[in-house]
């Protein structure tokens, strides 16, 4: 199976602000939907990829490969839950979604989690460091959330312009 580029609905399209449905068959279009997001991932050099920034409202997203000091190979996330947080740390962060903002952004260290792969097999696993943080990133968006949500207001109002410039593109996608 190949994959094909999709397009990344960006800033100010409402599927990134709705919550994600929870999957619960795996049908032939998932499996096709996690490789064509692998290779709009890699093609946008991000590190993770929700299925509603590519305009399907799933709980589902691709983490890519080699993030960590354990690297591995790319692998989806369904369902993700957290199930435990320890410490915090500040680090710049940015967004397919949200192209050209880069912005520092609070995040455990360390979570457990509790996730289904495409075999819909529960998992639970611990992640750190940088793991971590695209997993938090990735499970926000599955509830609507961005990152730029998680800056100062400061910051954020400082961004303003920029950001409707970027919601000006996505105007169809409302
Ligand atoms: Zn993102």
């Amino acid at each position: 199976m190949s994959g094909n580029i999709l397009e990344i609905y960006k800033y100010g399209s409402s599927v990134l602000r709705m919550p994600t449905e929870i999957i619960t068959v795996i049908t032939p279009e998932i499996r096709q939907l996690v490789e064509d997001m692998y290779v709009t991932m890699y093609e946008d050099d991000g590190a993770g990829l929700s299925a509603n920034q590519v305009g399907v409202s799933l709980n589902l997203c691709v983490i890519g490969k080699n993030l960590g000091e354990k690297p591995r190979e790319h692998f989806p996330m369904l369902n993700i839950q957290i199930l435990e947080q320890e410490g915090t740390e500040k680090e710049i962060e940015g967004c397919l979604s949200i192209p050209g903002i880069r912005e520092p952004v609070s995040r455990a260290t360390k979570i457990k989690v509790r996730y289904q792969d495409l075999e819909l097999n529960t998992i639970e696993e611990e992640f750190k460091g940088f793991y971590a943080r695209v997993i938090q990133h990735e499970l926000d968006h599955l509830k609507g959330i961005l990152f730029i949500d998680r800056i100062s207001p400061v910051r954020r109002s400082l961004l303003k312009r920029r950001l409707s410039a970027i919601a000006e593109t996505q105007k169809h996608h409302r």
